[in-house]
């Protein structure tokens, strides 16, 4: 069972699931999805697409496609330089520009540790729908391309493991071990970072009030400065 949860920006009220993922031997992930019919709407779109961009922040992921997270529609979600997030409804590559070969090493959160060196147009021009299912025709270059394009083949049943060679296939899968534990060991530091921060925060607020207590020559006790392992930590 999932948990509904809600979150609010601005003046509105999002509600959405953090979805669980599927394994890489799902079905689901060989499997060309539907259509998104915004005229008889199989899922609420903006709770789709909430839920798919929280579930994608919760991975650490730049991107994640709807049958990912065993649903199997066309769309998809991205995260933008700047921290902006898309929502990808029926997305069409309608031109590629640029380097047709571009080079760059891959990640999935399907194949969590697994990075696989694909070549792929430096630049595509692209077509989708929105949340709200207004349409939107782009060209997008870099790590947007990127993901663009390695959420599409998603939604076509198509995973990067099967784009290059088994060899290189191979010698990848060899490092999954070592790059798990580097992220493991990232996630512990960013934690950490965290919760210095949030104690430094205190030290400097409690300096601050010594100082206007010594202003003013009052006897002010001191604040505890509490580093608590339990509070969620966001990024
Ligand atoms: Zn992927």
């Amino acid at each position: 069972l999932s948990e509904k949860m809600s979150k609010k920006v601005g003046d509105k009220t999002y509600e959405y699931e953090i979805y669980k993922l599927v394994d890489q031997f799902s079905d689901v992930l060989t499997t060309r999805t539907q259509d998104f019919d915004f005229a008889n709407p199989p899922i609420d779109p903006i709770y789709l697409a909430v839920s798919l961009l929280e579930t994608m922040i919760k991975h650490g992921g730049v991107g994640l496609a709807a049958p990912q997270c065993g649903v199997s529609y066309r769309v998809f979600v991205m995260g933008a330089p700047g921290g902006q997030g898309y929502a990808c409804f029926n997305p069409k590559i309608t031109g590629t520009r640029g380097n047709p070969e571009s080079a760059f090493e891959e990640g999935c959160l399907s194949f969590k540790g697994l990075y696989l060196n694909i070549k792929r147009p430096e630049a595509v021009e692209v077509e989708y729908q929105d949340m709200y299912g207004n349409k939107h025709t782009q060209i997008w270059d870099g790590l947007t391309a990127r993901t663009f394009q390695h959420e599409l083949d998603h939604l076509n049943g198509v995973v990067y493991t099967t784009l290059v060679d088994r060899y290189s296939l191979d010698k990848a899968k060899t490092k999954v071990k070592t790059n798990l534990k580097k992220l493991q060991r990232q996630r512990d530091n960013h934690e950490r970072q965290a919760i210095i921060q949030r104690a430094m925060q205190t030290v400097a607020a409690q300096k601050k009030v010594d100082e206007l207590a010594a202003q003013i020559n009052i006897d002010i006790p001191d604040i505890n400065v509490v580093v608590n392992n339990d509070e969620p930590v966001g990024g």
